[in-house]
């Protein structure tokens, strides 16, 4: 978490997911983010429209589901934020959206490939697909963990994009990063085959990335 997270984890969930509706990653009240806690997870209710979200609506949750007082029922998805922070210590914050170009590639059950070098960004050299699962399933929370491994994002077939990061800022960076190279993807697909790279030439690239010292960041 960064400072201002762990200084104020609701406040930054709020902000968080008026981002995601002010730049159009999300519409009405799909979509939710989490921070990871000490053996719990703070995660945005279900059912509340970003403006009306405040601190005190977002819930506290261990990661079988027991709710830690709080009004409001947490987010349908928590069992998918919960079987990621079981299984990727690295991850302390997670963004899913329903953003427009990343959806259509996942309803098209596409993943996405090396076609641009940002691809890299997602930490390897494509951005995959999860197989389908029903929203708010523990088995949805299997698909998504395993599409995962070794990448702070995957596109959800039929549903939408997730991305993980070690804070809220950098999940949501990643978020709008995934929804650009969806576009561009989406692009090349209406102009024919895009060309793609190869596992050398991404290898290369994610090698220069490790070498920022700080994996899984692309600047450039
Ligand atoms: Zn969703």
């Amino acid at each position: 978490m960064t400072s201002q997270e762990s200084h104020d984890p609701p406040a930054s969930l709020v902000r968080c997911m008026r981002q995601l509706f002010a730049e159009g990653l999300t519409t009405g009240t799909s979509g939710n983010c989490s921070l990871r806690l000490t053996d719990a997870m703070l995660i945005t209710p279900t059912g509340i429209h970003p403006s009306e979200l405040t601190p005190e609506s977002m819930v506290a949750t261990d990661f079988a589901g027991n709710a830690r007082g709080g009004r409001f029922m947490a987010s349908s998805e928590w069992p998918m934020h919960a079987s990621i922070y079981r299984a990727r210590a690295d991850v302390d914050a997670i963004v899913h959206c329903h953003s427009r170009y990343a959806t259509a590639l996942a309803c098209s059950r596409r993943e996405i490939p090396a076609f641009h070098y940002m691809v890299a960004v997602a930490g390897g050299d494509s951005i995959r697909c999860a197989p389908y699962a029903t929203f708010g399933s523990v088995e949805l929370g299997r698909s998504v963990t395993d599409a995962l491994r070794d990448r702070s994002a995957c596109l959800m077939a039929n549903h939408g994009q997730i991305s993980v990061g070690p804070d809220l800022e950098s999940a949501l960076e990643l978020a709008r990063r995934v929804e650009e190279l969806a576009a561009q993807y989406h692009a090349c697909l209406a102009i024919g085959a895009p060309a793609l790279l190869t596992v050398a030439e991404m290898d290369e690239v994610l090698e220069k990335i490790s070498g920022y010292g700080q994996p899984r960041r692309l600047t450039a």
